[in-house]
């Protein structure tokens, strides 16, 4: 299992997922959470990396969506991206790499603000 190729490395909130090639998985894809790993059956596919990223995405920032709410995410956002190329590149230019964000705790919706007593 250790032996896997890596095919990428996804940098996913404070974390960087490794992509890794496993030919004899019995699915398309698997998202590990215990050792923070994607792995893939077929090495080109880019719509599975989506889907197992939104899984992470669920796990890191505790949204607990199902399995359907994830499909519904990966087809709409793939969608998006695919026919509005111009959009992932616009993002990914936008003033080089930046800070990981920390992953917010389970249950909170957001940093909390401070009480301006008024
Ligand atoms: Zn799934």
């Amino acid at each position: 299992m250790s032996n896997l190729e890596v095919l990428h490395r996804l940098v996913i909130g404070p974390l960087v997922v490794l992509v890794k090639h496993d030919p004899d998985l019995e699915e398309d894809g698997e998202w590990d959470a215990s050792d923070h790993v994607i792995r893939l059956r077929r090495r080109k596919d880019p719509l599975t990396i989506l889907h197992e990223a939104l899984h992470a995405i669920s796990d890191l920032y505790g949204l607990q969506l199902s399995e359907g709410r994830v499909r519904v995410l990966e087809m709409t956002l793939g969608d998006l991206l695919e026919r509005n190329g111009w959009l992932g590149k616009a993002l990914a230019s936008q003033g080089g790499p930046r800070e990981p964000q920390e992953a917010p705790k389970p249950g909170v919706d957001g940093p909390k603000r401070a009480d301006r007593g008024g």
